[in-house]
């Protein structure tokens, strides 16, 4: 098989449409979704007034194809992106994707565009997009009758080039999740609203907002599109817990790999604002499937900078191990715990 000629080590974070998609239909009349399988038909004809346009009915999902060191083309845990996707489906009246058929759609859409996996070294990947939608007429407040579920893949280049440089983040003002709303499922509309404080913390200088809880506005969450860490002074990795946040399957996986591959301790509970400033940590990151982790090296706090002891330079060495750790999981150079890795071929 032929690979595509690309730069591969220069590609951006954007979409590039390739061969093939994946699409599956629900009916209420069928009561289920249909077999689906493969186009190579990228648009999507739908009704003027499809749930998803006047409603904002639809979930997704994020995950990566890569090469592995071996020459190996696979997807890391798959089926918690399937699960995830069930879950958030589930919150918005969508008729849950079986666990099952996602993963088998994400493997038929990577092994029918395996001329756009990027080969190993390269530090690209194929990123996938499952995502569900409301496709059938709703004008009065309810759910659709109808959806469709589709995967499409896009080659992306590696997230940092030339080097993890820690960023300078904000707390916002702006609230992502009510205490009981939407924050813990991947959701459009959790996006949707994202923007403007997103566009404002770029034109001020951040690279990402984090975001506090609504209801009290003392425990940090996460920021946009991705969980943050913190390594406290006694080398504890302290993780944010909350009912409104997403539940990242790279934190998940670093929280097991801390545990049983570095012999951290790991303490997951609510984390206030205060401690971060008092110092009570040395080291913090986001975390997400892009980058792994990605170092924060400093944290204005409405107009008070608080830095980091790893500081503005390097990434510090707990987030440097975790996220070395996990990669080389990731890539097949160190032991992969049961069921992490799906090879596709
Ligand atoms: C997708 C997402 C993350 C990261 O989740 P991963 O499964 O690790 O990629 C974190 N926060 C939010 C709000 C997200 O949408």
């Amino acid at each position: 098989m032929e690979k595509k000629n690309l730069d591969w080590a220069n590609l951006s974070f954007s979409y590039v449409k390739t061969d093939y998609r994946y699409v599956a239909n629900y009916t209420a009349a069928a009561g289920k979704w249909d077999e689906g399988g493969l186009t190579t038909d990228d648009q999507i004809v739908m009704s003027e007034d499809a749930g998803v346009l006047q409603y904002s009915q639809s979930v997704f999902e994020g995950l990566k194809a890569y090469t592995t060191k071996d020459g190996h083309i696979v997807t890391f845990r798959p089926d918690l992106n399937a699960q995830r996707m069930y879950d958030s489906a589930k919150r918005l009246e969508i008729p849950p994707v079986p666990v099952d058929q996602f993963v088998d759609a994400v493997h038929q859409v990577v092994k029918a565009n395996e001329a756009w996996v990027p080969p190993y070294g390269t530090g690209a990947t194929l990123y996938l997009r499952p995502y569900v939608f409301g496709i059938s007429p709703v004008i009065g407040v309810k759910p659709a009758d109808d959806y469709q579920f589709r995967v499409f893949c896009t080659p992306v280049g590696p997230y940092f080039k030339g080097g993890a440089k820690p960023i300078y983040v904000r707390i916002t003002d702006y609230d992502r999740a009510a205490p009981h709303g939407t924050g813990n499922i991947k959701a459009g509309l959790n996006y949707a609203m994202s923007l403007e404080a997103i566009v404002e913390a770029h034109q001020a200088g951040f690279a990402e907002n984090i975001y506090l809880d609504a209801a009290t506005r003392t425990k940090i969450e996460e920021t946009g599109g991705a969980n943050i860490l913190f390594v406290a002074q006694d080398d504890t990795l302290v993780v944010p817990k909350s009912n409104s946040i997403l539940p990242s399957i790279t934190r998940r996986s670093l929280v097991y790999v801390a545990e049983h591959y570095l012999g951290m301790k790991v303490d997951e509970r609510p984390v206030y604002l205060k401690e971060v400033l008092d110092g009570e940590f040395k080291e913090c990151g986001l975390c997400g499937t892009a980058a792994v982790i990605s170092p924060i090296g400093k944290i204005n706090d409405h107009g008070k900078d608080y830095e980091f002891a790893s500081g503005m330079e390097e990434m510090g060495p707990w987030m440097s191990k975790l996220r070395s750790t996990l990669l080389g999981i990731q890539e097949g150079e160190i032991e992969a715990p049961e069921g992490w890795i799906h090879v596709i071929g």
